[in-house]
């Protein structure tokens, strides 16, 4: 069990196709060049003395380079963890001083940007440079030039599949600051078996390119393994998304709901040829059904948008909705094999049927290692099951949907309120660009939701006919009673979700 092994193998398959595009700037990389790449950079490693066990981080903006650069570290048996370049000073001192890599392989913007908080951590032995040496940094091409490697007759070193860590990668600090998770070799490949869509008509899948994240750098391997091309962009800017799924022909986009929201209002796409797209995946946090229902009336090439259920601890611990029964709207699917999930109330632990709301629990070959530096017993229950957070169900069909966060939830007197369904109904309001939800505390009742909107541009609603929308929809002890407060832009993490936490200080000081 080896990951870089199992990777390599597929690489190998191909040759002068396309493995990365970025469909911003035009830059393509081959599968022979990014293997190419991939073992020249695993050899100079090696001669520098890397080994197993050894932590070597990437820190860069994206680029086609960071994809065989993680798989270099890889193959030389070390392990990969990945620094953000919009991650910020205090997040990448936490995320470094969880972790402590020995190697840094950076960008030169990365090292501009985060030189004074990179050079305080004397962990660090040796820093390489992806670009043209300055300062005290190695380049990576000097390392590499003369380093032709022959990629037929190189194997990557021998790890203990089950045990030695190949990428530590951290959650998203969305309720708290992020997680160090540490991936086995098992772990990476089974997160990077091939997906439903092996299906060879669909050639081109667009990511956005977070190889900092799990979503997107296990996609990319899927995609990878099964010989695809993987479509990427700098910015996450919808405009250059619809160029980038135009010019490189995207057949499946793999995005967050905000994406599928802007899908649902936008008419830019009319601009846009989009004949090849046939498949959204969606991730992260919820879509509400009717969204879904109505970017496929916009877009009639449209085959299907799926959502999945995933985490840095264990991946796809449910796979996009192509269950037995065919997709269901708002459903995340079914249960990926290998993986054992209960659904326990959150009080008496005891385990729930169908249609129960309860705590999501769950277990397998997937799941990772542990975090680093965090005793297990605070995260797995008694019977070696792992305490998601996320409060949730399934149906008599066992199909799964996501109901929110149980730390989330707003309870009103003896009420339990999800926020998320107050911000997929609000977010379905044609003036309402996005919306958050928080509980806001009021005297004797416990909490009442309270919203903070972006209005779409142009738009003009007000408190009123929100609230007014809002109670049509929904049971009355969910309705608005925390008022509305509209505001330019919801604060969110990298990876784009809500930050709910920064909405409750907004509310406390307004
Ligand atoms: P942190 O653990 O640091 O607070 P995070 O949980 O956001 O951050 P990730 O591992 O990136 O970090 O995200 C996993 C979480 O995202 C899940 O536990 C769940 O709460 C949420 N999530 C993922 N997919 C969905 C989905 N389809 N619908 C609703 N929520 C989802
Ligand atoms: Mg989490």
């Amino acid at each position: 069990l080896n990951f870089g092994k199992y990777i390599l193998d597929k690489l190998r398959l191909k040759k002068d196709e396309v493995a990365l595009a970025n469909g911003e700037t035009g830059d393509k990389l081959t599968y022979k060049n990014l293997t190419q790449y991939a073992v020249n950079l695993a050899v100079s490693l090696i001669k520098l003395g890397v080994t197993v066990g050894d932590i070597v981080a990437v820190g860069s903006e994206k680029r086609n380079e960071f994809v065989p650069t993680m798989l270099g570290i890889v193959f030389a048996g070390a392990t990969y963890t990945p620094y953000d370049l919009r991650c910020g000073r205090a997040i990448l001192k936490h995320k470094m001083s969880i972790t402590k890599p020995k190697y840094y392989i950076c960008s030169n913007l990365f090292w501009n940007t985060y030189k004074d908080v990179l050079m305080a951590f004397d962990c660090v032995k040796v820093f390489i440079t992806l670009d043209d040496s300055i300062e005290s940094l190695i380049s990576l091409k000097s390392l590499t030039t003369n380093n032709n490697a022959n990629v037929d007759l190189f194997e990557p070193v021998k790890v203990q599949g089950q045990t030695d860590v190949a990428f530590i990668l951290y959650s998203s600090g969305t309720t708290g600051m992020p997680k160090g998770v540490q991936l086995t070799h098992l772990n990476c490949i089974l997160n990077s078996l091939p997906h439903d869509f092996s299906d060879d008509s669909l050639k081109s899948v667009f990511v956005f390119g977070e190889w900092f994240h799990n979503y997107d750098t296990f996609m990319t391997y899927k995609v990878l393994a099964m010989g695809k091309k993987i479509v990427y962009i700098n910015k996450a800017s919808p405009e250059i998304f619809l160029q980038a799924c135009e010019d490189e022909q995207v057949n499946i986009a793999m995005v967050v709901p905000s994406l599928v929201v802007y899908l649902s209002k936008t008419d830019d796409f009319e601009k846009f040829n989009l004949d090849s797209f046939m498949f959204i995946y969606s991730r992260s946090s919820p879509l509400h059904s009717k969204t879904i229902e109505n970017v496929k009336k916009r877009l009639p090439k449209l085959k299907n948008i799926l959502q999945g259920y995933g985490m840095t601890e264990c991946g796809e611990p449910t796979s996009e909705n192509w269950g037995t029964k065919g997709p269901k709207p708002g459903s995340v699917g079914m249960v990926s094999p290998g993986t054992t999930i209960k659904i326990v109330d959150p009080e008496t632990r005891k385990i729930l049927g169908p249609n129960q709301r309860g705590e999501i629990c769950l277990r397998g070959p997937v799941f990772m290692k542990g975090y680093i530096g965090v005793d297990p017993s605070t995260y797995l229950d008694e019977e070696g099951f792992f305490k998601t957070g996320d409060l949730g169900y399934y149906d008599e069909d066992t199909y799964f949907y996501i109901v929110d966060r149980m730390k989330e939830i707003i309870c009103y007197d003896g009420y339990k309120i999800a926020p998320l369904e107050l911000e997929t109904i609000l977010q379905l309001h044609l003036g309402v660009k996005e919306a958050g939800v928080v509980g806001k505390p009021v005297p004797y009742f416990g909490e009442v939701p309270a919203a903070f909107v972006v209005r779409q541009p142009g738009s003009n609603v007000t408190e009123e006919e929100l609230k007014s929308y809002v109670a049509a929809e929904v049971a009355p002890f969910m309705q608005l009673k925390g008022g509305i407060r509209f505001i330019e832009e919801l604060p969110r993490n990298t990876r784009g979700k809500i930050l709910r936490r920064s909405l409750r200080e907004m509310l406390q000081e307004s």
